[in-house]
């Protein structure tokens, strides 16, 4: 059996690749290189961001998902959908009719993921005002966003937001009320699926941040939901569920959502992982003193752009903003009173550091590896070109110390040395005249 700890979503189909090179030079973790003539994926470096399916002319990336039809052994299986899913549907004048939808295809329940949205919102505000916190507090709803923090910017981790993210709470928060409602059902009788707008929430469905074991039994793709829903919505006449969002937790789909919630001038969003990776510099060098939250979202326009997506991020976010009008602010609130953040809504493991440039477990062997990537480096052309099969020249320097590719895989240096020796050889035909 496949071991779930390690399993990643975005993966590889290995005919389809013409080793091309778009991706290499993308990937926000240098993930990506190619051997034999296609990509390769380094496992322990990759985000599942999403960005080589975005980037691959050949469709040759791809994220892997749950089916529904995997679930069937459950007796009660609630459907958790992003509220990116609304923003896929032309003519949608009403979210009941999609979660009226999901039900005819199959589910038994649904449970909103907006609806948990507008919770953390409010605890997010509560918590910006805690003493003593790391600012600017960055968001942990993007776990691309979490995992790139985890693998290139440990000392922001302190910043990152500790409360379960949207999805996870939703899930927990719909199998509670299935328990109540039906006390008939046993706990393991009940699955929460969520319907995922991009992969990393796949990758987090299955390698949890925060939590040992995320409530999230399954993930499945909107691009998957949205066949299945299309003719159902069809025969829907009037729609029997109704749904319990309001502005606010519907606007976390798309980047600026999350942080407009939080009622406070002083946040900054940023979305597409090259920003991201911007802005995450300029955290670490302290140029954003006097902000107090930062959202981003690996995907260009927020959770809308996600690869598993149907339609374009503009259209769906124009959708959405269509869509809110028809909507209270929010449908979601704690009482005042009850206003202290729950211990359970806090990250209950954490996340950490998670070096992907260690060039040994040896300390010594480390360091002398080091010094022999820095000499290595000083003879590579400095280039980037990539037709090495590594996005950059320090990268196939560190891939060479690694026993992973050759000072030979660099053409520059390999036709440098051919006219070395073609130079050497003339000399040696000119003293033998
Ligand atoms: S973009 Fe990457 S995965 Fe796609 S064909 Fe080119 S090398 Fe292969
Ligand atoms: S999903 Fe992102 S991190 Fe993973 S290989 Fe593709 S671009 Fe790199």
């Amino acid at each position: 059996m496949e071991d779930k700890a390690h399993l990643h979503s975005v993966s590889l189909d290995v005919k389809k690749c013409k080793g091309c090179t778009n991706c290499l030079k993308r990937c926000p973790t240098e993930a990506i290189r190619i051997r034999g003539g296609h990509a390769v994926i380094k496992s322990e470096r990759c985000i599942d961001c999403g960005e080589c399916i975005r980037l691959c002319p050949y469709r040759a990336k791809l994220a892997k998902c749950d089916r529904l039809e995997d679930f069937s052994r459950y007796k009660w299986k609630i459907a958790i959908p992003a509220p990116a899913l609304y923003g896929q549907f032309a003519e949608l004048e009403d979210l009941d009719y999609i979660l009226t939808g999901l039900l005819q295809i199959g589910f038994d329940d649904v449970f909103e993921v907006a609806r948990a949205a507008e919770l953390v919102s409010q605890y997010t505000r509560q918590y910006l005002h805690r003493p003593g916190i790391a600012k600017p507090v960055i968001s942990s709803a993007c776990p691309a966003v979490v995992r790139l923090i985890s693998v290139r910017f440990p000392y922001l981790l302190d910043n990152v937001l500790p409360i379960l993210p949207p999805v996870e709470l939703a899930a927990r928060m719909a199998k509670k009320e299935a328990m109540r409602r039906h006390p008939e059902l046993e706990e393991r009788d009940i699955c929460a699926l969520f319907i995922s707008p991009c992969p990393a929430k796949v990758s987090y469905a299955r390698n949890p941040l925060g939590v040992e074991k995320s409530a999230v039994d399954g993930v499945l793709s909107i691009s998957d939901i949205y066949f299945r829903l299309v003719p159902a919505l069809k025969k829907i006449d009037v729609p029997t569920v109704t749904s319990r969002s309001g502005i606010i937790g519907i606007s976390w789909a798309g980047s600026g959502g999350e942080s407009s919630a939080l009622l406070n001038d002083k946040y900054l969003a940023a979305d597409g992982i090259e920003n991201v990776i911007k802005v995450l510099d300029e955290i670490e060098k302290e140029n954003f003193a006097g902000l107090e939250f930062i959202e981003l979202n690996a995907c260009s326009g927020g959770c809308v752009g996600g690869a598993m997506n149907m339609e374009n991020p503009f259209i769906a976010k124009a959708r959405l903003q269509n869509l809110r009008r028809y909507l209270p602010v929010s449908q979601n609130r704690v009482n005042e009173s009850e206003e202290q953040i729950p211990d359970e809504l806090f990250w209950s493991a954490s996340v950490d550091y998670q070096p992907i440039m260690q060039l040994d477990t040896d300390r010594a062997e480390a360091l002398r590896k080091m010094q022999r990537m820095q000499q290595i480096g000083g003879t590579l052309p400095n280039l980037d070109c990539g037709s090495c099969g590594a996005p950059n020249c320090n990268a196939l320097a560190e891939d060479i110390v690694c026993g992973e590719a050759d000072e030979s895989d660099c053409v520059i240096r390999m036709r440098q040395q051919i006219e070395d020796i073609w130079r050497t050889m003339g000399r040696m035909v000119h003293d033998g005249d």
